[in-house]
């Protein structure tokens, strides 16, 4: 699966002020934001993805190594447990300062237009780069994740106000989090700028979060990674992102699997394919040779006169299939290898053999030379 540019994804050029990302952001949020499009795989992936973009060329230092050196420049990289800074940034944070939540997204503020709206925002997802091996992917595994994220403070309860005290309402927009202006026919909202938009004004901040409602804490957890993923695979796990503000709920956690190359075996889907060596005297008179599968050691029958690039099939021997849908074929090319040094015996017994062919060749044509040495 092949990333898509980030200029590309925002439809903006790569001189976009920064002004024109966040409005180019805002536009694709909109249009493809779940609630808008509930059941919308599709809308999701443009969601999610416009919002990585944003998060990368929202953050100058990113998009200067994004301008440098692509995706490569900002991914996390590879490494288990490296953390990924490019968590999918709420839609709140980036929608809150520039026009009231509840205008656009009516449904989830629960209330027709002018009500109060509640300050409760979702928490953001979280992406979690996760590096395997191949013998890990075949199989299954469960991995122990340490992951740093903003959880809701428990003291407050993530209200931020301090134990005893609640957040009040915003005395100047009404805990509307904005304030209207009449200008002729039209009411234009401005985001109250006294609460900064959330509604509330905090008097007492808790002393545990500073009043943030959240804290960063690292946790440890284990995830199950089923048999069969492969590199670019996703694991959702629900509310294991970041904690919410003011009662949200928690974001979501995504697990980005990447298989790491291995030595002996290259994946294609469920197959696998790998070569083995086997010496000039095997692959002419046939032999029983051992092969290295992914369950350990095997031996295969070559026939005599075998040739370089003759590919066995060891059925079933390949990786699992996502789903428990059987395994895939591991297919082994075999390369015929021609002795560099010889011992005098070898030498004695070659030179025979050659002697044996020219003789033959004389009698008969190049053709039926080759073909009663090897066929
Ligand atoms: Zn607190
Ligand atoms: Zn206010």
């Amino acid at each position: 699966m092949s990333k898509r540019d980030y200029y590309e994804i925002l439809e903006v050029s790569r001189t976009a002020t920064e002004q024109e990302l966040k409005s180019a952001y805002r536009r694709l949020a909109v249009r493809y934001h779940p609630d808008k499009n509930p059941g919308d795989a599709e809308a999701e992936n443009r969601f999610k993805e416009a919002a990585e973009a944003y998060s990368v060329l929202s953050d100058s230092e990113q998009r200067q190594r994004y301008d440098r050196f692509g995706h490569a420049g900002v991914s996390s990289g590879s490494g288990a447990g490296n953390w990924g800074a490019q968590g999918f940034g709420g839609i709140e944070d980036i929608l809150g300062d520039l026009f009231g939540f509840g205008d656009v997204f009516g449904a989830r503020a629960g209330g027709a237009a002018g009500q109060r709206r509640s300050a409760a925002q979702r928490g953001a997802d979280l992406r979690y780069d996760l590096e395997i091996t191949l013998e890990e992917a075949a199989s299954g595994m469960t991995a122990q994740l340490r992951l740093p994220r903003l959880e809701a403070c428990e003291v407050c309860k993530g209200s931020g106000a301090a134990e005893g005290t609640e957040p009040e309402t915003c005395s100047t927009c009404n805990g509307a989090g904005q304030v209207r202006y009449q200008q002729g026919f039209f009411s234009v909202a401005r985001t109250c700028g006294t609460c900064r938009g959330t509604g509330r004004i905090i008097k007492t901040p808790c002393e545990n979060c500073k009043g943030a409602g959240r804290i960063e804490r690292e946790r440890t957890m284990e995830v199950k990674v089923p048999a069969g993923v492969e590199t670019g695979s996703r694991l959702r796990i629900a509310g294991e992102g970041e904690g919410g503000v003011q009662n949200g709920a928690a974001g979501d956690l995504y697990v980005v699997i990447h298989v790491s190359e291995h030595e002996q075996f290259e994946r294609q889907g469920s197959n696998l394919y790998s070569s083995v060596p086997v010496a000039f005297t095997q692959a002419a008179l046939g032999a029983e040779i051992s092969v290295k599968t992914l369950d350990g050691a095997q031996s295969l029958k070559i026939p005599a006169g075998t040739q370089t690039g003759t590919v066995f099939r060891l059925r079933g021997q390949g990786m699992t299939a996502l789903g428990n849908r059987g395994r895939g074929d591991l297919f082994i090319s075999v390369t015929v290898i021609t002795p560099t040094t010889l011992t005098r015996e070898q030498r004695r017994l070659l030179e025979q053999l050659a002697e044996v062919e020219t003789h033959e060749l004389e009698d008969k044509g190049l053709m039926d030379k080759v073909r009663d040495i090897f066929g």
